[in-house]
């Protein structure tokens, strides 16, 4: 399709978007900045913005997109995603679902948690009910969703340890159904949901009876190590890559000479070099570029090439000559 007729297409899509909105009673926000709604806090507007606070809504924004033809972009606490600066074309949903329901008749303790749920609400919600298992999640400032989505895991403990079974909405149908976690294809940093449009919108977890005092010391021990080592304070997206089988990717940087270089708005954190920081009012573009460069110099001086871990999201082809991907 040529862009003429891709930009037809997409003007359709969100007459539509708004034609059955109105209709429905949604309230759909127009060319709205994602950037705030990031932890980098780059990139430019989405053309439509729903903001679902339940799971019905949720739902009832999938269902939008889907009866308009649209292929939604579900945004959830956006700690790792890189907006493209020309923004992001149809419908983002930015999920605020978030009950947590606790079945205490449960055997192993389970839990039922929407998706849009902040793992650090979460995870202090468990420890209120002595509940073990979940205390590395204080450290991934996302989303349940996202989190599932990217099998996030910190200090030895990861989404899959505790994942039992994950509610999914299909686009393909408009359809919600369970799949087992070992259906999910949870490895490092990876997941089933990084190579298909589904869309997460509840997980039940496994956890175990703990003692609340234990938790809280394990939750404020893990919060004081990475106040120690990360640059929380700045605007980042987390580790920009991934760790190459039996190396760590902030340590090939900086050995490379990455640690504190600069590429216009973006830098590398001189606390730990796989963080890259954007400065106030900075662009994607540049860190983009930068993570380019860290990836030219690490596989110069190794030999080694690395993944990227965050996610570049939004309009990449209309944002200038770093590329990416939609
Ligand atoms: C300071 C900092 C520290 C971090 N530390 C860690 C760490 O220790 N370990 C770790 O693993 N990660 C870490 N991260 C990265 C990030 O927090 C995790 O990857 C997190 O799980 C992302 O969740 P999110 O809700 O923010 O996702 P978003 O950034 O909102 O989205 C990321 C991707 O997930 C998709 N997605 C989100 N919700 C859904 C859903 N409901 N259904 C389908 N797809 C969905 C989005 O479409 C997008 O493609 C860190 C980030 C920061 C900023």
């Amino acid at each position: 399709m040529s862009a003429g007729a891709s930009g037809v297409a997409l003007e359709r899509s969100l007459e539509a978007l708004d034609v059955l909105a109105a209709e429905r009673g949604l309230h759909l926000e127009r060319d709205v900045p994602v950037g705030p709604l990031t932890t980098l806090r780059v990139g430019g507007p989405a053309d439509r913005l729903l903001t679902p606070r339940t799971r019905e809504e949720l739902l009832a924004a999938l269902s939008l997109a889907r009866d308009a033809g649209v292929l939604p972009f579900v945004l959830g606490n956006g700690s790792d995603v890189v907006v493209a600066d020309a923004g992001i074309r149809g419908l983002v949903i930015r999920n605020r679902a978030r009950a947590i329901a606790i079945d205490p008749a449960s055997e192993r303790s389970r839990l039922q948690v929407d998706s849009g749920t902040p793992m650090a609400l979460l995870v202090r919600r468990v420890a209120s009910e002595a509940l073990a298992g979940l205390a590395f999640g204080i450290s991934i400032p996302g989303s349940l969703g996202g989190a599932v989505w990217a099998n996030a895991g910190a200090h030895g403990g990861e989404m899959r340890d505790v994942l039992q079974e994950v509610e999914v909405w299909d686009p393909a149908t408009g359809a919600a159904g369970w799949l087992a976690g070992a259906a999910c294809g949870l490895a490092y940093r990876e997941s089933r949901f990084k190579h298909s449009a589904e869309v997460i919108l509840a997980a039940r977890l496994a956890l175990r009876p703990g003692d609340t005092e234990l938790i809280g010391a394990e939750i404020a021990a893990h919060q004081e190590q990475r106040r120690a080592t990360q640059p929380l304070a700045d605007q980042n997206a987390g580790s920009v890559f991934r760790n190459p089988p039996g190396d760590h990717a902030g340590r090939l940087i900086e050995a490379a000479g990455g640690k504190g270089m600069r590429h216009g708005s973006a830098s590398v954190s001189p606390l730990h070099a796989n963080f890259i920081v954007a400065d106030r009012g900075g662009s994607a573009a540049d860190v983009r570029q930068l993570g380019d460069r860290l990836r030219a110099i690490v596989a110069e001086r190794f030999g080694v090439e690395l993944d990227y871990e965050i996610d570049f999201v939004g309009d990449w082809a209309a944002s200038g000559p770093a590329g990416g991907r939609m």
